[in-house]
Order: structure tokens, then sequence, then C-alpha cells
């Protein structure tokens, strides 16, 4: 008895601080009921000594401000709801299952601070904060220092009991936006854990349409919110990948489409942009030299050189910077580009033809 009111001393604690999800002991002494009580309810169902309460209706039939106690709690991890009441001191404890209502619900706004600051003070919810901040952690962290909008979205569902909200479920897909750069998730089932987690959008090769634009033997910088500039020093995004190759090596359009801009700007240097027939803008930066006869509204095909690798604008070494448009926002390349180099391309198209 005595290590049950120590673990009950510890639970009261917790009421203070607790958000969203509290286990069942925590919210049944809110309500005045006692420790003699919980054994009673623990004894009927042993599961509620732990059970993780999403929230709780007090149904009042009426009976206002008397012993008589109403209370049906919702399982953060179920359909399950228990119903308990209290009447002089009569316990009675019955466990349901209910049909929730769905929901999908988008939530947005500027991130302050960090990610999960800003999602928990939206949506009071420990849980949502914690699942957007561990699904963005390798993308971004803080604002602290960013000079560009830093904007968030994702949608939710949320499930109600007859219009009451319960809780929130699973995010089923999220972006961040800094600057014009956009990173989404959504949500997949991890290939490695079996988890449903929030994973960049996944295209299958078939939807890869880009061929490395120039032979390189490694990518130096990837697609990345939360960078700071190697020659600025401020933090912007990355807004593209960049692609390691010798100064003057022959670069060629990601698909073919139609010039858009062949221009020079002080951080992107002389640079080119293709407009494709998917909608897809891509870009070439820092390039040495453009090829020569290039214009604007040509129409240019996969074998169509357009310039050469250089390192003009920004830039602390000949690479090329490769961007992808989609919407006016800069994605990341990478789940677009295919994995093999344009000049290598007979051998794998074949491979897969075989495969097939
Ligand atoms: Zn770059």
């Amino acid at each position: 008895m005595a290590k049950l009111l120590t673990s009950l001393l510890f639970i009261a604690v917790l009421i203070q601080n607790a958000h969203a999800s509290e286990k069942a002991f925590a919210v049944l002494l809110s309500y005045g009921f006692k420790a003699d009580d919980l054994v009673t309810i623990v004894d009927k169902f042993p599961e509620l000594k732990d059970l993780d309460v999403a929230s709780e209706s007090q149904q009042s039939a009426g009976e206002e401000f008397t012993q008589h106690l109403n209370l049906k709690l919702y399982s953060e991890n179920s359909n399950d709801a228990y119903l308990i009441s209290k009447s002089d001191s009569v316990i009675n404890v019955d466990k349901i299952n209910v049909d929730l209502e769905r929901e999908v619900k988008s939530i947005e706004g500027d991130i302050r601070n960090t990610l999960f600051e800003t999602v928990l003070k939206e949506t009071d919810s420990q849980k949502l904060a914690t699942i957007m901040s561990e699904a963005f952690k390798e993308d971004f962290s803080t604002t602290k220092g960013i000079k560009v909008t830093t904007l968030y979205n994702f949608q939710v569902e949320e499930f109600f009991d007859n219009g009451r909200f319960v809780k929130y479920g699973n995010i089923v897909s999220a972006s961040l936006i800094i600057g014009r750069a956009i990173t989404k998730k959504i949500l997949q089932m991890n290939p490695q854990s079996f988890l449903w987690e929030l994973m960049p959008e996944n295209f299958d090769s078939n939807d890869k349409p880009f061929y490395a634009p120039v032979k390189s033997s490694r990518v130096s910088s990837l697609f990345q919110l939360n960078r700071r500039h190697p020659i600025t020093r401020r933090h912007q995004p990355h807004n593209g990948v960049d692609f390691v190759a010798h100064s003057g090596s022959p670069v060629y359009p990601a698909l073919a489409g139609e010039v858009t801009a062949i221009s020079r700007a002080r951080a992107k240097g002389k640079f080119i942009t293709i407009h494709h027939d998917n909608g897809l803008i891509t870009t070439y930066d820092h390039l040495k030299k453009f090829q020569k006869g290039l214009k604007v509204g040509m129409r240019v095909g996969l074998d169509d050189q357009i310039g050469e690798v250089g390192r003009t604008g920004f830039s602390t070494g000949a690479h090329l910077h490769f961007g992808v448009m989609k919407d006016g926002f800069y994605v990341n390349p990478l789940y677009l580009l295919k994995s093999y180099c344009f000049s290598d391309k007979d051998q794998y198209e074949g491979l897969d033809e075989a495969e097939e």
C-alpha cells in the first residue's frame, strides 16, 4: 500500500506538466478518485494501470455537483474507451469499443525557434511535435540565424466521438518550406524497420525523369534546408545538389526541354534554366561558359551539350550546381535523378528491360 501511495504521489506531480496524453491514474486522481478507488478499478481492468489516455469526457446527465461521477476515458493507442462511474463510493467500470469518426486536417504556419516548439504551441500535442521534429531533424533544426521565411505544414488525422474531438492520429504528410526550397515527406512503411514513418516522397524509377547532367565522381553538397553557405556564411537553404567535376567538363540537359534562361547572377554565376514537358524546371549554375549558339527558346535534347562546368558566382571550386523546381519551389533533385550518368545509360537501361 505504501508503495502504491508513493507512486500515486509521483503521478499527482506529473498532472501539473502533462500535455494531451496522460496516464489513466493521473486523470482519475484529477477527478477526485481516491487511492482505494484505483485499486478497485485496476482489479477489474489491470491494463488501466498503464493506459495512455488520449482525452476524457465527463458525462453529465443533469446531475451536476453531486457525489455522482461518470467519466469516459479514451485510449490513446486503440479504439477502446473505459466508462468509469462513482456514486456514493460505489465504483463501476466498463470497457467499450468506440466507433470514432476520422477527418484529416491541414495545419500550417511559420516556424519560430524550433519546429518542436512551434508544433507544440499550435497543437498542444507532444506527440505531433515529436513526430514532426523527428521526421525533419536531418533537414532542419532551428530558425536561429535563418534570414528567409520558414514555413511548415502537415496533414493529420483527427478522431471524433459524436463530433467531440478525442485525439490526433497519424500525420499523413508534411512539408517544410525554407526560402524557396521545399521538402515533403509522406507516411510510408520503412522497409528496414517495418514501422510507418514520415519518409521522403518515394518515386519509383519510372518517376525519376532526370539523368545526371554531368559525368561526376561525387556529389559534394546535398539539397539541404538548413545550411550555412560556405562563402556568405549566412544560413540559407541549399537549393540543389553539387556535382564535383573538372572545370570545362561538358554539361547536358537532365532531360529534353526548352531553354528559358541563359544568364549571369552574382551568386549563381553563369546559369541556364530549362523547362521540361513534365512541368519541372532544371537549373545549371556556376558554368564556365555557355555552349556556342545556345539561345533562349531553343529546344535541347539529352545529347545537346549546353555548357561547361566552372566556378563562376559564389563557388569554392569547380562544380555544377543542379537544381529542380516544381510548382515554384526547389525540391530535392536526388529523388528525381536516375542513379547513373547519361553517358552510362545504355548499359543500365539495357538491364532494366532485361529484368522485365
Ligand atoms: Zn550548390
